[in-house]
């Protein structure tokens, strides 16, 4: 169910119980700032999601509250994983869906990463 981005960050949202270890997954990468692990119901060939590790529902909670580091971090943290996925050269996507119309199920900021096949042109 899509979820309204404007409400307070619910921590026992899927990617908080992930972030707490309470919720297994298949970790890409870590670091002090991003979780990078594979989508449970992947919809490319490489579908991997790239989440912060602070408390932030969506890309306007993310800019507005979180630290210069924190946002360095995460960015770093994408295009660290398209480089060293290999992905780069053949090409990837990024998608973050806010809020209701854009259909968001996790209240979490995440990043999706495709890639692995051509994804035609962008739809919406
Ligand atoms: P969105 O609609 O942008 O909020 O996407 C949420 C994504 O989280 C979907 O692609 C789900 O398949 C994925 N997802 C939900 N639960 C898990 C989980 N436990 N592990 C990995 N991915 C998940």
């Amino acid at each position: 169910m899509a979820v309204d981005a404007t409400l307070p960050y619910d921590d026992q949202n899927v990617f908080a119980k992930i972030l707490r270890g309470e919720i297994p997954n298949r970790t890409v990468y870590e670091d002090d700032f991003a979780l990078v692990f594979h989508d449970i119901n992947p919809q490319a060939p490489t579908h991997v999601l790239v989440i912060p590790k602070g408390a932030y529902v969506c890309w306007d909670d993310f800019s507005a509250k979180a630290s210069d580091a924190e946002i360095a971090g995460f960015v770093r943290a994408v295009g660290k994983v398209a480089r060293d996925l290999g992905l780069v050269a053949p090409g990837y996507r990024l998608l973050a869906n806010t809020g209701t119309n854009s259909h968001q199920e996790v209240p979490h900021l995440h990043v999706h990463l495709f890639a692995g096949q051509p994804l035609g042109p962008m739809l919406v």
